[in-house]
């Protein structure tokens, strides 16, 4: 028998969000419950709960960095017991059986991932997210929070943090590389400490020097301001791996004259409009544009044990569920330091 639970919903595109009740479905053989205690809120929870990437699902509730305990677990369930801490990122179920699914690539999946919320699930039932009390979901698309990381600062590791990990990891960035993260909010900070930890020389590509002083305590060795026309000079020719995570347009071949011979500028954020550059910015140098969404389930465990292991989360505001309509209007002007995170509670 599926169960009502508290959220908070968007009732239409461009409507504020309101505190409402949604239904659960019953706990299956291979779900768990989640008592929902932290969710983040990502710049795409944004976009769509004011419909910015049109055919959105309302009411929606949004939230995909979502952290909790398990309170109960289905009879064919192995990975997870109650009392568990649990995360759940941007996806809740893929087809499970195509070449990306089979290789941990399920962000990727031929059929679609299904959203965690604002999407369809198996049985054509609309799925909602995290800015609710509860959650029902498969346990293979779950993962495990380890001891040591607390469930508020771990909450946007589930899409901020794995975003960042898996394009550093991917183009190995570590000892002997030099990376620059172009941005440095809630995506971006999560790159600094994610390459920094991995042992990159960091440098941070920010429009000012505004939050120098942060970017040097989140890890970073350098801190340049791309509003000065010196620093495309400075620095040409430098970095093995740069990741964009601003959804502004870039002037892309002045970023890619900074990379160096088989340099790769990976984006993580994306902007509305589509982008133009001289194919002679890739082709002397040998240079990669390319991009990266999220991460699969295996490598989200294997970031959220990454950051356990050298002791961070991200850097938060927890708020309450009220507050959350002023916090999407304090993300859209860039103030917040650098994730805000709603603790379900309040809900
Ligand atoms: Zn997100
Ligand atoms: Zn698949």
């Amino acid at each position: 028998m599926s169960t009502t639970v508290a959220a908070y919903a968007a009732p239409a595109a461009n409507a504020p969000l309101e505190r409402t009740t949604i239904e659960r479905r019953a706990v299956g053989a291979h779900d768990i419950l989640i008592d929902i205690k932290f969710a983040g809120i990502c710049h795409s929870d944004i976009h769509q709960a004011r419909d910015g990437w049109g055919e959105g699902i309302f009411p929606m509730v949004p939230g995909h960095e979502i952290a909790g305990v398990v309170s109960e677990v289905g009879p064919e369930v192995t990975k997870y017991k109650v009392g568990d801490k649990v995360g759940v990122g941007c996806f809740v179920d893929s087809c499970r059986e195509c070449e990306y699914c089979e290789q941990g690539l399920e962000q990727y999946c031929v059929q679609g991932m299904t959203g965690t919320y604002n999407a369809l699930d198996k049985n054509g039932e609309p799925t909602y997210g995290g800015y609710s009390t509860h959650l029902v979901v498969d346990e293979n698309y779950a993962v495990r929070i380890p001891e040591g990381l607390a469930l508020d600062v771990a909450a946007p590791l589930l899409c901020a943090g794995i975003t960042l990990y898996s394009p550093l990891k991917h183009w190995n960035a570590g000892p002997g590389k030099k990376v620059a993260i172009v941005g440095l909010g809630g995506l971006g900070h999560m790159g600094v400490k994610i390459a920094h930890a991995l042992g990159a020389e960091v440098t941070v590509l920010s429009q000012s020097l505004r939050k120098k002083a942060d970017g040097e305590r989140l890890g970073a060795d350098h801190y340049y301001a791309t509003s000065d026309p010196a620093t495309f000079e400075e620095l040409a020719g430098t970095f093995d791996l740069i990741v964009s995570t601003v959804s502004a347009p870039l002037p892309l071949d002045q970023y890619l004259g900074l990379l160096k011979v088989d340099g790769v500028f990976a984006n993580v954020g994306a902007p509305e409009e589509p982008v133009s550059l001289n194919l002679f910015s890739v082709i002397g140098g040998r240079k990669t544009l390319a991009g990266s969404m999220i991460g699969g389930i295996a490598e989200t465990q294997e970031m959220l044990d990454f950051c356990a292991e050298h002791g961070f989360g991200a850097e938060i505001e927890v708020i309450g569920a009220e507050q959350i309509n002023e916090a999407y209007e304090r993300v859209l002007a860039s103030d917040v330091r650098y994730r805000f995170v709603i603790d379900t509670a309040t809900i």
